[in-house]
């Protein structure tokens, strides 16, 4: 065997033995019509607790409808970059209703979230620049800001006086402050209103990634910068995804017209791939506009995790402060993490165990989240499962 091979064999064989390996489950099917909450992976059927389609809409009806109808007219692909020819009247409409749905002039779609922050970050500050960022931040605003060149400092979680503290001691005159707006290993939100006081006296840009807040949070799920009561003077840039709670794939950014504009020009990962399929494109149009019709699904949502959080308080199980559909009890290590995981597995559910270099050290956790499309009995038999897998841990 070549030297790194077998280096690469020792690695694997170090993360096995740490309980930090990663494995891929394949879903075979989803097993119940119009939805993802159940599906069968290696011939076990599971009710799924660990996707992000929170409002279910995923697999619905109307949103595949949209997919098929534009599939028929332009095909499946987009055939080139958004500047080439790959730019279609169905981004276009998206496009305008993401800058609906935001309040913003303009929105820009990028094929993925991941790619949107390296855009946004690479586009905005450079070498000899800072970036502040929340320790718990999501690895694509991380990455965006090794990938810019400028210095990266990460306060405390959180914590906008570390941040302030980072700002004030800072020798660069370009700053930049991003952050999660719902923290995807945590649910909890970010401080919006302090951070937006802070970039503002100091003249900093900020960018509030919110990919777990748009549709879930708000009115309307217009996301949790607009439920904070802050505006395109206080953020200035707002980045979503598409492949959350709008249950389709890619993503936005949306902002001041010439802000936009200027990452057209700038900001590679927009520039240097291909667009987004018109069909995707059209889909999302789709279940954007269903998200911000239909209530209800975010008041389903409301309700199910009020009764997760009451019946798992109830058990004494670890919740973190969370309101959101992110419910995560934290194990801390990671092999009890991945062997309850594996024990929910057998009594039929399916929860992720995520662990370190995901979340920080001795933070391992059984990541629960919460749909529109799941039931009461759902949770009610999640809850029943967790406490008694837990308690088995424990003993
Ligand atoms: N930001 C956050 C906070 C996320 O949780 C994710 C998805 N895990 C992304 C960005 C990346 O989005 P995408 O999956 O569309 O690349």
């Amino acid at each position: 065997m070549k030297r790194e091979a077998q280096a690469a064999r020792r690695a694997l064989e170090g993360m096995e033995k740490e309980g930090v390996r990663r494995t891929l489950r394949t879903v075979e099917e989803y097993t119940r019509p119009g939805l993802t909450t159940h599906v069968r992976v290696e011939g076990r059927e599971l009710v799924n607790f660990c996707s992000n389609d929170y409002l279910g809409l995923a697999r619905d009806p109307r949103v595949i409808a949209a997919m098929t109808t534009s599939a028929k007219t332009f095909g499946v692909g987009s055939g080139a970059a958004h500047l080439v020819t790959g730019h279609t009247i169905e981004h276009q409409r998206l496009e305008a209703e993401l800058a609906d749905l935001t309040g913003r002039e303009a929105a820009l779609l990028f094929s993925t979230g991941y790619m949107a922050n390296l855009g946004i970050l690479t586009a905005l500050i450079g070498r000899g620049g800072l970036v502040l960022e929340d320790r718990l931040n999501h690895a694509s605003l991380i990455d965006g800001a090794l990938l810019s060149g400028a210095r990266l400092s990460r306060y405390a979680h959180a914590n906008v006086g570390d941040a302030m503290a980072r700002l004030d001691k800072a020798e660069e005159e370009e700053h930049l402050i991003a952050t999660d707006g719902v923290f995807s290993m945590d649910g909890d939100i970010a401080p919006l209103a302090p951070l937006a006081k802070l970039a503002r006296a100091a003249q900093a840009w900020l960018v509030v990634d919110d990919a777990h807040g748009f549709g879930v949070l708000g009115a309307g799920g217009t996301g949790c910068v607009a439920e904070a009561g802050l505006g395109v003077d206080d953020v200035p840039l707002v980045m979503g995804t598409l492949g959350k709670a709008f249950g389709v794939f890619g993503a936005f950014v949306a902002g001041p017209r010439d802000l936009v504009d200027f990452l057209v020009q700038r900001a590679r990962s927009y520039v240097y791939t291909t667009a987004m399929p018109p069909a995707v494109a059209a889909a999302a149009l789709a279940a954007v506009r269903l998200a911000r019709k239909e209530e209800a699904r975010r008041e389903a949502l409301r309700a199910l995790i009020e009764r997760f959080r009451a019946g798992a308080s109830a058990l004494g199980l670890p919740l973190m402060p969370s309101r959101t559909p992110i419910q995560p009890l934290v194990l801390e290590d990671s092999r009890r993490c991945l062997a309850a995981s594996i024990a929910l597995r057998e009594r039929g559910f399916w929860v992720a165990a995520i662990r370190p270099p995901t979340v920080p050290p001795n933070t391992a956790r059984l990541r629960v989240t919460l749909s529109a499309a799941h039931t009461e009995g759902d949770v009610d038999r999640l809850l029943t499962a967790l406490g008694e897998t837990l308690k088995q841990r424990a003993a």
